[in-house]
């Protein structure tokens, strides 16, 4: 019991954090599947222990999209999720007990297809698209309206006569596969991190600041439901034909069935012919049609109980293993690789699939010769789900996971608690090495403009550079000399070198690429000190007091300081003139609202100029007194010179009064 109740506590606290990932950053950390898993193993334990169940509970909620950038608006109607079916047996099931519930045996039923991009709800009003929202946690949304109005499917003006003066709609708004993957080529191009897929792509385009860049992103909208207290038929599909008629784009799959055997055909009808559509679907639904039926049935926590999800599986396909690569990541993590006979799966053909670690491999006894199962679900990634042993050769031996690094032939480690093994060393192993400068140059850490992955691989391949701090030494000869570099590009790197000075230390400290130590780690431990010494000579304990940190990352610091080639290349790095102290100078910080932005503070003020600067710097912020591309803020108080002033304008540099910038920081 007490150790059902721990892991109940834990799942929860898991998908809490899944969910948020999924939802609010749009970057899920974990496969679907994985997700699922966690998911049903919780509906599990507590239906195995009712007293623990608690409304906080994700099996309970929605998960939440809500940021704060945006206005939260409460829905009028809740907005909810679908519960999901797999199986035929499931959606006789749910037949039966709506037959039960109602008492109505020839209940008429509409099935369409589940798109998989993000929900919104639109509110009309006399005709009118008057706003938009997320679903948010199911009872508040995000208001997404400016957003919403650059998507030319969905209409701001009715056409007709007889839609009601007031009603929302709801649909799905989804990144087309053709836009997903320009998208995805431009960003590629930009080194910037690409989307897992078109879903979380439509999300996050949804959220973004920007409307003039949503309405590049070829974002388009299918609606599915109409709300309403006067709304013109008793019926589901008749109401979404109305829809249609006012110049809503809908389903145009959706059909009526009167039976399990018609609910059945559509769905084996549409798991193959999906695969010719221009968007990702990720299964059908089914819901009751009639109005009537629909208000009996009401409302579950998280779903509605008249309609009802039927997910497509994964595509499988079964294919031998012929063999496994190791790869080594730019921390040293070794992932295996598995090479596959070609095999064709979801319209590409796949010959090679991640294992992930070695305790898949265990997990599932994978040995080199075995007919292996490759999925393809949401991901673009194909993985290994199972092997078929019925297939397995005579004299087929388990799987001997590598030892040395395939690349530096050191020994791998595998520490204590971690799947994954390691290759210790550092600064000795080029996909390493390349790892750790390609971090280092990358945009949330030094962005440095105009190095890319091929140019650091270039200049590591002519000797160039072997490790970040030989980035400094770099002359323009040096870099004009390499393939496809003018003298523009050279001055582009120089420049970016120059500018990557300026960095806080926060940024320079997430660039070290110190094991474990990511973007928001960095923000605390460098708020949390005066400079990079005061953190090398901090004992476990003293790192330990920083929030978010635990033993393991307080260990990887203390190992990573006690190395003499890191303190050299810090050495280095520091006469280069990076920023290796603390923008706080040691002060305790108020807050880090500020924490890493650069203000230019110009005018007059309500309070001394000196009381506004030393407010910057308690919240974390640094006064710089040129406005440049870097900076942050321009606070402009009264008789502000009108130079600055046009420069902010001409950079987009966010201008605030000294009202706006005191509720930043309180
Ligand atoms: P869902 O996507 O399974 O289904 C509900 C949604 O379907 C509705 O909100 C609606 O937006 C949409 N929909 C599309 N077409 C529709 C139609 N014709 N009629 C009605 N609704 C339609 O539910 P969800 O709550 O958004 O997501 C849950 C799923 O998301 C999980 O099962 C999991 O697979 C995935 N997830 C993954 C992670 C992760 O970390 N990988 C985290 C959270 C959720």
């Amino acid at each position: 019991m007490n150790m059902d109740r721990e892991r109940i506590e834990y799942l929860r606290k898991e998908l809490d954090r899944l969910n948020y990932e999924y939802y609010v950053l749009n970057s899920p950390a974990v496969d679907d599947f994985s997700y699922d898993s966690l998911m049903n193993e919780l509906v599990e334990l507590e239906k195995l222990y009712p007293e623990l169940q608690s409304s906080e509970s994700p099996t309970q909620r929605v998960g939440s999209d809500i940021v704060k950038e945006f206005a939260q608006v409460k829905h009028r109607y809740p907005m909810l999720s679908l519960s999901n079916t797999y199986s035929r047996e499931e959606i006789e099931d749910f037949d039966l007990r709506i037959k039960k519930d109602t008492g109505i045996q020839n209940v008429e039923y509409v099935c369409e297809l589940k798109f998989d991009g993000t929900a919104i709800g639109l509110t009309y009003r006399n005709g009118v698209l008057a706003q938009a929202l997320t679903r948010g946690d199911g009872e508040q949304g995000d208001d997404v309206t400016a957003n919403v109005r650059t998507i030319r499917s969905i209409p701001l003006r009715l056409t007709g006569d007889d839609y009601p003066a007031e009603f929302e709609i709801r649909g799905e708004i989804f990144m087309p596969l053709a836009s997903f993957e320009r998208l995805n080529r431009e960003r590629e191009e930009k080194n910037q991190p690409l989307f897992a897929n078109p879903r979380n792509a439509a999300a996050g385009t949804l959220k973004m600041q920007d409307s003039a860049e949503v309405a590049k992103r070829g974002l388009d909208c299918f609606l599915y439901f109409i709300l309403g207290d006067s709304l013109p038929c008793d019926n589901h599909y008749d109401n979404m034909q109305k829809a249609f008629s006012w110049g809503f784009k809908i389903s145009p799959q959706m059909v009526k069935c009167n039976s399990i055997d018609e609910i059945a055909e559509f769905l084996t009808r549409w798991d193959t012919e999906r695969k010719n559509l221009p968007y990702d679907t990720d299964g059908a639904v089914v819901k009751v049609n009639s109005l009537a039926l629909q208000n009996e049935m009401g409302l579950r926590s998280k779903s509605p109980r008249w309609a009802v999800a039927y997910k497509f599986r994964a595509e499988q396909a079964y294919t031998p293993l012929l063999s496994i690569d190791y790869q080594v990541g730019r921390t040293g993590a070794v992932t295996p690789v598995a090479n596959l006979q070609p095999v064709q799966l979801a319209g590409t053909v796949v010959k090679r699939a991640s294992l992930h670690n070695v305790e898949q491999i265990e997990l599932h006894d994978i040995r080199i010769g075995d007919t292996v199962i490759v999925e393809k679900g949401g991901e673009i990634i194909p993985k290994i789900v199972g092997v078929d042993k019925s297939r397995r050769p005579d004299g087929c031996k388990p799987l001997i996971y590598a030892e040395f690094c395939p690349v530096c032939g050191t020994k791998l480690v595998k520490p204590q608690g971690e799947a994954k093994h390691y290759c210790p060393n550092d600064a000795g192993c080029p996909p390493q090495i390349l790892g750790k400068i390609e971090h280092f140059v990358s945009r949330k850490a030094m962005n440095i403009d105009g190095i890319g992955e091929e140019t650091v691989d270039m200049m590591f391949e002519k000797g160039l550079i072997k490790n970040i701090a030989d980035l400094y030494d770099l002359k323009k000869e040096q870099i004009v000399n390499l393939e496809r570099m003018g003298s523009r590009s050279a001055d582009n790197i120089l420049e970016g070198l120059e500018k990557s000075k300026e960095a806080p230390f926060a940024r320079v400290l997430y660039a070290l690429g110190i094991r474990y130590v990511g973007e928001t780690t960095a923000k605390k431990i460098a708020a949390a000190f005066s400079s990079i010494d005061d953190i090398k000579n901090a004992s476990i304990d003293k790192l330990m007091q920083v929030d978010e940190v635990g033993e393991r990352i307080a260990q990887s610091l203390t190992a990573y300081f006690a190395d003499s080639q890191n303190l050299e290349i810090i050495e280095r790095l520091k006469a280069a003139g990076l920023n290796f102290m603390s923008d706080s100078n040691g002060m305790e910080l108020l807050s880090d609202r500020l924490l890493g932005k650069h203000i230019v503070i110009s005018g007059n003020f309500s309070r001394p100029r000196d009381e506004m600067k030393k407010l910057v710097e308690l919240h974390g912020g640094k006064n710089v007194s040129g406005v440049t591309s870097n900076t942050d803020y321009l606070i402009a108080g009264d008789k502000i010179g009108p130079a600055k002033l046009q420069k902010a304008e001409k950079l987009g540099t966010k201008i605030i009064d000294e009202q706006e910038f005191l509720s930043i920081i309180n």
